[in-house]
């Protein structure tokens, strides 16, 4: 069975991209769902969180997330940390999940920070969702984002040439989603 990654820039289309391609009876699995689970209430990466960062970032049990994610936006050691915590672990569950599924129809992973957490290297083929950045900007500044933030969170992901490189499929997004549903069907097909 093959394992393919699906990734892109924040904003880019990849929840969208990955919907449509659920649509056509892709299996999908979603590195921010595993994510997400690996820092639950009362899950041990909670306590080593709170240890190593500090205990500002618990309430008893329970993460908090909208203040991890400001340290995390303004201390580059610990966004790496947290990284290096949580990118295996996500790894690991995706391979998990991937062995539980049967046949031989690829299974596709969801993964924002692909190339950050260097997911590739467990994949047959990477689908890069390819947008460009003032594109990003917009549809961020549509979700009620401001342009300032909008930037630092653009610029602190890996840049889209990186992306680029590594990709085996790049599907522009730049039209609207009844052309990205297209361009996704024939990938789709020709891919199985
Ligand atoms: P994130 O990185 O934040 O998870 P994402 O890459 O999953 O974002 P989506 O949530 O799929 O991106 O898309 C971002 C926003 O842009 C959504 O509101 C979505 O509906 C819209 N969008 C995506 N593609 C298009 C398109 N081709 N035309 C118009 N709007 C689009």
């Amino acid at each position: 069975m093959h394992r393919i990654g699906l990734t892109g820039g924040i904003a880019s289309g990849k929840s969208l991209a990955a919907e449509i391609l659920a649509n056509q009876g892709a299996r999908i699995l979603d590195a921010d769902l595993i994510a997400r689970e690996l820092v639950a209430p009362g899950h041990p990466n909670v306590h080593q969180i709170g240890q190593y960062l500090g205990p500002q970032y618990l309430c008893g049990q329970t993460l908090n997330r909208e203040l991890l994610r400001q340290r995390i936006f303004a201390d580059p050691t610990a966004k790496a940390w947290l990284e290096q915590l949580l990118h295996p672990q996500i790894r690991a569950e995706l391979l998990r999940q991937s062995s539980l599924l049967e046949g031989e129809e690829p299974v596709i992973w969801v993964v924002p920070l692909l190339v950050e957490g260097n997911y590739q290297k467990l994949l047959d083929g990477v689908l890069l969702i390819d947008a460009p950045v003032w594109l990003q900007r917009e549809r961020l500044r549509l979700r009620g984002w401001d342009l300032a933030t909008a930037g630092r969170v653009i610029a602190q992901q890996s840049h889209a040439e990186e992306r680029r490189k590594i990709a085996t499929w790049i599907i522009p997004n730049l039209q609207s989603p009844a052309e990205l549903s297209k361009r996704l069907q024939h990938w789709w097909k020709s891919l199985r």
